[in-house]
């Protein structure tokens, strides 16, 4: 059971969240929490402060959230308060050490540390905030009887040296997590562990990227062969298109486990892009439900899935996204150029998302633009580069898009009024994606909502789909 930053923002969510866990202690959960909401944008802010040379700034904006940890623990404990004010003074202490040997660095090297060496920093500082939320969150369980007890993810979680988007070494992985946590579940203690952070096999702490804690929860599901893998956050599982671009987005209740990797990779944040592998390979339902509201409804995702009665199933969009054109006729009927291309992306350890080509040309889309003033270096020894920001990727998606007649007509003639770049369609069986102006993704995502989500049609669907849905209870 996976509860997000909302999930433990503050006293009365810490307590909601511990009852969740409280009325399924007879199921032998393991609970994953994130740091409470905000907190990790504020230790990396301090800790770039540090990097760039301000201690004091660095420290002072951690003020108020090591008092909203104090506010939890003043409302919620009485026999474990001391222990855990104690810790939070003890982690405040450890974070200002690590923020003064940043400042030193940083008077140390002329250019100031290499961005390997702010990553390890930001690492370091940024996981005291899963540290602190899974030792308080086991406190409460203890507080209520609960036998609980709070685990070291690092002890469990092994990364590559990756620090910011560390990367699991998978056997070692999945045998300290048994060896750490089997124990005491055995012994019907519920185990506590933070989120997204790991270690390194040589002990330094790491993180699995911006919202990793879903990922934590997977590989632990996997390790431990769970039942289920559940993410408890702020809104009712999965909806058809992002809730602050539609804010009637519906949930959908049923998805395959390759529709929902496709939705987290293409932008819905609900799910971090990684969390279906280890579910996928071991045939784990993963669960998104409402912490908040927990009767509100929920998504389950599964292997298989009855193709949704209106094909598309939901909406994702990814924003900040810069496409790049290389053009060449050199590429005419030549082998080896993609391969030559694709090198270079490799090379400088940039991922891309979209790829389409034509005789000539090579259209693709990034996320991750550090590397991309060499990377068109490299690239212009292969042809003629041209570059787009400030583009947005939109994917439509649902189990049988590409075997039913129309979609793609209706999706273009909805918004035929709006430039689309980079269609891709038929890579895989269940999206089609393409590219927009940023500045028009929040109308596009509007319309293609409206026609595939709030018609009659659809209507009569999302019902169907509805009563599917009520067979399942959490
Ligand atoms: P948590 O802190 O629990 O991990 P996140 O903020 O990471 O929560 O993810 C939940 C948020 O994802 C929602 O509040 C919503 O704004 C956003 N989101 C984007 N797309 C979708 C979608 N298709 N369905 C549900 N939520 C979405
Ligand atoms: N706290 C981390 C973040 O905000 C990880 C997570 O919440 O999943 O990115
Ligand atoms: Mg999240």
């Amino acid at each position: 059971m996976k509860f997000g930053g909302t999930s433990v923002e503050g006293a009365a969510a810490f307590k909601n969240a511990a009852g969740i866990v409280f009325d399924r202690q007879a199921l032998r959960p393991v609970v994953v929490v994130s740091a409470m909401a905000g907190f990790t944008d504020a230790l990396l802010g301090s800790a770039q402060r540090a990097l760039d040379g301000s201690f004091v700034e660095g420290a002072t904006t951690l003020e108020k959230h090591v008092d909203r940890h104090r506010r939890v623990i003043d409302a919620l404990l009485c026999q474990e308060a001391q222990r855990m004010l104690a810790l939070v003074d003890q982690s405040r202490a450890e974070i200002e050490e690590l923020l003064k040997m940043a400042v030193t660095e940083v008077s140390d090297a002329n250019a100031g540390p290499g961005r390997e060496r702010r990553k390890f920093f930001e690492d370091a500082i940024v996981s005291y905030g899963e540290q602190l939320s899974a030792a308080m969150f086991a406190a409460v369980l203890i507080e209520n009887k609960v036998l609980s007890s709070e685990v070291d993810a690092r002890r469990c979680i092994i990364t590559d040296n990756q620090y910011g988007c560390a990367a699991p070494l998978m056997a070692e992985t999945l045998r300290n997590t048994r060896e750490q946590l089997q124990p005491l579940i055995e012994s019907s203690c519920i185990p506590v562990l933070g989120g997204f952070i790991g270690s390194t096999s040589t002990g330094e702490t790491t993180t699995l990227g911006r919202g990793g804690s879903d990922y934590t929860a997977a590989l632990i599901g996997a390790a431990l062969e769970a039942k289920e893998i559940q993410i408890w956050t702020d809104v009712p599982g999965v909806l058809t298109a992002d809730p602050r671009l539609v804010s009637h987005a519906r949930t959908v209740p049923h998805l395959s486990f390759e529709e929902a990797a496709e939705l987290a990779y293409f932008g819905a944040k609900v799910l971090h892009p990684k969390t279906l592998h280890p579910a996928i390979e071991r045939d784990i339902p993963v669960r998104i439900c409402n912490s908040r509201a927990q009767e509100s409804g929920s998504t389950l995702v599964v292997g298989e899935t009855k193709k949704s009665p209106q094909t598309v199933k939901a909406i994702a969009h990814k924003t900040g996204v810069t496409t790049v054109q290389v053009t060449s006729t050199r590429m005419l009927g030549a082998y080896g150029f993609l391969r030559a291309l694709f090198e270079i992306f490799a090379e400088h350890k940039t991922a891309v998302d979209v790829v389409t080509t034509s005789e000539v040309s090579v259209s693709l889309s990034l996320d991750d633009t550090t590397a991309l003033p060499a990377i068109v270096e490299s690239l212009e020894r292969l042809g003629t580069v041209s570059i787009e920001e400030g583009r947005a990727i939109l994917c439509v998606v649902g189990e049988g898009l590409r075997s039913t007649p129309g979609i793609a007509a209706r999706i273009f003639s909805t918004i035929s009024d709006i430039n689309v770049s980079l269609i891709s369609q038929g890579a895989s069986r269940i999206n089609l994606t393409f590219a927009v102006e940023e500045s028009r993704v929040r109308e596009t995502v509007a319309r293609l909502h409206k026609e595939f989500f709030e018609s009659s049609n659809s209507e009569d669907a999302a019902r169907e789909l509805n009563d599917l849905g009520a067979e399942v209870s959490v």
